[in-house]
């Protein structure tokens, strides 16, 4: 047995990397990142995939593969097709980020593998993400009971929200039916599928009326809430958003809260896009009723330029959202000698989690707030300076008025179908490549979107984003 244990262990001492190969391996790696960090400003912010099997034609099998090849393959098959969200080009949907530093925080925390979904294995990890959350929580203006957890993302953040909020209510299967969640057709769908994995689906989804902003009609709320209590209904949840992904609207916060307060509805406030701007002068008072809600989502892969994998929700009576999460189980019961700190996995449906703390202490602690700030004010204004240019070109029309960073605009064509051009006109822009737009449909219009809030989305991408939209109106109306 001996000699076989020894026969396995020369083997498997091959996933741990020795000290000459790891340097190898990190130049290597290193090489391929600085490569496309140096060629960036070069590269397309959309290339349509390429259609090649080449990755899945190189199976997983016992054989190792060398390195070099490893990332030829990656670069050719991952890296290159597809939309470049590191791009400052990157001007569809909600732009995520990627900032350098942040990969230097995930390097370390796999590298160190600390487990950060228990405070007992993980004092550190746990310390760093509730001081990550409390700091949020400061931002947005809650108490120092709240809690939270820093999630996968805005989706996941919204389903622990929904599902304390039901909870918190102590809405059983059978009260589903005549329990009211209140929220605009503008939200995302990220929190119907929260509802309906929250079982909530019997329950009545109260759509209100948006102004011509977009943003949820208080009024209309008042009225449906009376209207449904007068019905013997159970007026349960307001979801709002601050910041709409579609067309950016924040919705009146500090009216809804009010109300939600009033009638003891719970009030959750999707903010995964907009709610790091909380910290910026530009739009604070838009987002000042953010305090009043009793669960936000806000997403640091959004507002602060993260990689793709943060999100975060904040809960404001942090027991609620403990008493939805927490479970027991006989083998981690050593766990419960230590107690200073909720742990991760009391608060959140995971158990073992990626140290996500790390990729956003890390760059917050070496740049310091001013950075991230100014690129959020930055964004707000290059907004602003994108919809005011684009009205004073001849054929262009803007949507409303934007309350964050996100702009709607169409061209009008002398003759033919206005929708019609502007999916054409769209469809060029992507085709080309050099900046990446997308489009919605807003009460039958085709609309074309500029959101701006890549961290490397400055002046000149928006006069090139201009450039390019007059270059393609020329070339469609040719043809
Ligand atoms: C992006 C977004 C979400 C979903 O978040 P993910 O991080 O993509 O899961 C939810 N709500 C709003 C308003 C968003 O912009």
């Amino acid at each position: 047995m001996i000699d076989k244990i020894k026969k396995f262990e020369e083997i498997a001492r091959e996933l741990d990397v020795p000290s000459e190969k790891r340097t190898v391996y990190r130049d290597q790696m290193v090489a391929l990142t600085e490569s496309f960090l140096d060629e960036l400003p070069n590269m397309k912010a959309f290339v349509p995939d390429l259609k090649s099997s080449k990755l899945v034609d190189s199976p997983i099998s016992d054989d190792s593969m060398p390195m070099e090849d490893v990332l030829a393959l990656l670069k050719e098959t991952v890296i290159e097709p597809g939309l470049n969200p590191a791009s400052g080009g990157h001007l569809g949907y909600i732009p995520g980020g990627g900032i350098f530093s942040a990969a230097l925080g995930d390097y370390a925390a796999a590298i160190t593998n600390r487990y950060a979904g228990v405070f007992f294995t993980g004092p550190g990890a746990v310390r760093m993400e509730n001081m990550l959350l409390n700091w949020m929580a400061e931002i947005i203006g809650y108490p120092k009971n709240s809690a939270g957890n820093l999630t996968s993302g805005g989706s996941i953040a919204n389903l622990i929200g929904i599902v304390t909020a039901r909870d918190a209510h102590g809405l059983k299967a059978r009260d589903f039916e005549r329990s009211v969640i209140y929220m605009t057709n503008q939200v995302h769908h990220s929190i119907e599928k929260s509802i309906s994995i929250a079982g909530l689906k019997e329950a009545e989804n109260r759509f209100i009326n948006v102004d011509s902003k977009f943003r949820m009609d208080v009024d209309h709320l008042e009225r449906s809430i009376e209207e449904d209590k007068a019905n013997g209904l159970n007026p349960f949840a307001i979801i709002a958003s601050a910041g709409t992904t579609d067309v950016g609207a924040v919705d009146p916060l500090e009216g809804i809260g009010d109300l939600a307060k009033h009638y003891g509805i719970w009030y959750h406030v999707d903010a995964a896009y907009g709610g790091f701007f909380c910290m910026v002068d530009e739009v604070k008072g838009l987002l000042k009723g953010q305090k009043k809600s009793d669960s936000i989502v806000m997403d640091p892969h959004k507002g602060l330029f993260l990689p793709y994998g943060s999100g975060a929700v904040l809960v404001k009576d942090s027991q609620k959202l403990y008493n939805s999460h927490n479970y027991f189980a006989n083998y981690m019961q050593d766990t419960q000698k230590s107690t200073e700190e909720y742990s991760p996995a009391d608060l959140s449906p995971e158990l073992t989690k990626h140290f996500r703390g790390l990729r956003q202490w890390l760059p917050l602690k070496l740049h310091g707030l001013t950075p991230f700030k100014a690129a959020l004010s930055e964004k707000i204004l290059l907004a602003r300076y994108f919809y005011e240019k684009i009205q004073t070109l001849d054929g262009f029309e803007v949507g409303h008025e934007p309350d964050l960073s996100v702009v709607l605009f169409r061209y009008i064509p002398k003759h033919g179908d206005a929708n019609e051009f502007n999916e054409k006109l769209v469809d060029e822009v992507q085709k080309d490549g050099t900046v990446f737009l997308s489009s919605t449909t807003l009460n039958g219009i085709f609309y074309i979107r500029v959101a701006v809030l890549c961290f490397r989305s400055h002046l000149d991408i928006i006069d090139l984003a201009i450039e390019k939209l007059l270059e393609k109106v020329k070339i469609i109306s040719k043809n």
